[in-house]
C-alpha cells in the first residue's frame, strides 16, 4: 500500500502538502487576492522547468532571480525596484531559503517608509511597520531545510556590518505554502544533506532551548525521528518521493519549532556565514557536535528522550552524539570547519558576534564571547575532545 503523502494544514499557515501541487499555484494566488505576482526566486533556478511553469501558469507575474546564498540589502532593493516598476501586487517565493527570506522581506518592505534595518528583530521594533503595507506571500519551498516558508523573518546580511540581521513581523508568514516534494528531487546530495541537517539543528536546538513551550517540544521531537529517519534515504536516492516529503514536513516543523528559540549552533554559524560565505546548512552540520559536547550537563536529560524517541542502539547522551557523527559521516559533512574553508583567523571577532546573535539567548547554558570562541575555534580544527563542557 503506498503512503498518502497529502493533506491541508492550517498550523502555522495554510499549507497544501503533496506531490505535485505546485499545479495549485494559481488558486493560491487567487485565495491571497494576489493578481500581479512577483516571482522571487534563486539565480539558479530561474531558466529551470518549474518557474517557467509558474511564469506560464500565473497570468501577468513577472520574475526576479538575483537572488544568491546569504542574501544582502542590494539583493532586497533590487527586488523592490522591480516589484514597484510591475505594480505588483503581492509576492510568490520559490526556492531555498535565501529565495524564500528575501521574497518575504521584499512584501513586507513594498508599503513600508522606513528603512530595512528599523525592523530588526529588536524588542518591539516590528511594531514600527505598517501592516497595511505588507503585500500577501505565496511560499513554495524546493529545498527541505530553512523552513522558511513557515517563518515570520528572513535573514539579510548587512554588506557594511558583515552581520546578519533578522528582519521580523507577524505578517511575514506567508499566507499559503504549497509543500509539494515533485520540486525538490532534483537537489544534488550535497544540498540534500546541508539543507536536511540544518532542519534537524533547528528541531534539536529548539527541543534543548530553556523555556516553557511543550508544543514546540513535540513538534521538534517528531521532525528529528523523520530527519533521523528519512534524510540518509533523501540523500540516497533523490527521487524517493516518500522521503522528499517526509522531509519537507521536517523542515518545516523544524522552523515552527524554533520559535521557542535556536541556540550556540546557529549563533556560531550565522557570523562564520557572514565572513567566509559558507553555506548555512553546512556550516550548522559542522558545528553540531562541539556545541553538544559543551552542552553536555546541561541537555542530558533532554538527549536521552531524544535517543529513546529515536530508538537509538545506545541511550542517553552518548547514543544521541554516537547517532549525530555517524549521520554526518552518512552524509559526507566534513568533521572540521577547516574542511568547508573557514580559518581560525577571525576567532575572536566570531566569538563576539556569536555572543550577540539573538541565537545565544536560546543556548540551555549561558554564552559569553570566550565560551563561543573555544567552541568555534575547536571546530575549525576538528578536535572534538578539546570541547570542555559546560559545569
Ligand atoms: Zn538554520
Amino acid at each position: 500500500m503506498s503512503v498518502n503523502l497529502r493533506g491541508n494544514w492550517n498550523y502555522p499557515t495554510t499549507i497544501w502538502a503533496g506531490p505535485g501541487r505546485i499545479a495549485e499555484l494559481a488558486l493560491a494566488c487567487a485565495k491571497t487576492g494576489i493578481k500581479r505576482p512577483l516571482i522571487v526566486t534563486d539565480e539558479g533556478l530561474a531558466g529551470a522547468p518549474m518557474i517557467k511553469n509558474a511564469l506560464a501558469a500565473l497570468k501577468d507575474a513577472a520574475l526576479f532571480s538575483a537572488v544568491r546564498g546569504n542574501p544582502a540589502l542590494s539583493h532586497v532593493e533590487a527586488g523592490l525596484r522591480t516589484y514597484v516598476k510591475g505594480a505588483h501586487d503581492g509576492v510568490v517565493a520559490f526556492g531555498g531559503g535565501s529565495a524564500l527570506d528575501v521574497g518575504k522581506v521584499v512584501a513586507f518592505m513594498s508599503g513600508q517608509t522606513r528603512p530595512l534595518w528599523d525592523f530588526e528583530d529588536v524588542g518591539d521594533w516590528w511594531t514600527r511597520a505598517d501592516t497595511a503595507g505588507i503585500a500577501p506571500i505565496v511560499a513554495v519551498p524546493t529545498t527541505a531545510g530553512t523552513g522558511s516558508e513557515v517563518g515570520r523573518a528572513g535573514v539579510i546580511l548587512n554588506e557594511e556590518t558583515h552581520q546578519k540581521k533578522i528582519i521580523f513581523h507577524p505578517q511575514m508568514l506567508p499566507r499559503i505554502v504549497i509543500s509539494d516534494a515533485e520540486l525538490t528531487v532534483g537537489l544534488p546530495p550535497a544540498v540534500t544533506a546541508a539543507t536536511g541537517i540544518d532542519a534537524f539543528v533547528h528541531c534539536f536546538e529548539a527541543f534543548c532551548a530553556p523555556g516553557f513551550h511543550p508544543l514546540a517540544d513535540g513538534i521538534a521531537l517528531e521532525g528529528l525521528r523523520l530527519i533521523h529517519r528519512f534524510l540518509p534515504r533523501a540523500y540516497a536516492d533523490g527521487k524517493d518521493i516518500e522521503a522528499r516529503a517526509q522531509m519537507l514536513a521536517a523542515a518545516s516543523m523544524g522552523a515552527t519549532a524554533f520559535q521557542k528559540g535556536l541556540g550556540g549552533v546557529h549563533a556560531i554559524a550565522h557570523p562564520v556565514g557572514s565572513w567566509f560565505n559558507t553555506h548555512h546548512g553546512l556550516t550548522n552540520a559542522v558545528i553540531l557536535p562541539y556545541v553538544m559536547v559543551f552542552n553536555r550537563n546541561a541537555i542530558a536529560d533532554k538527549t536521552d528522550v531524544i535517543a529513546r524517541v529515536l530508538d537509538l542502539p545506545a541511550r542517553g547522551f552518548d547514543g544521541f552524539l554516537e547517532a549525530v557523527l555517524q549521520l554526518r559521516r552518512e552524509l559526507g559533512i566534513p568533521h572540521s570547519l577547516a574542511g568547508i574553508g573557514v580559518s581560525a583567523e577571525k576567532a575572536t571577532i566570531i566569538g563576539r558576534e556569536a555572543a550577540i546573535d539573538p541565537s545565544a539567548g536560546g543556548n540551555p547554558v549561558p554564552v559569553e564571547a570566550s565560551h563561543l570562541e573555544h567552541i568555534f575555534r575547536a571546530a575549525v580544527d576538528g578536535r572534538l575532545g578539546a570541547v570542555v563542557s559546560a559545569t
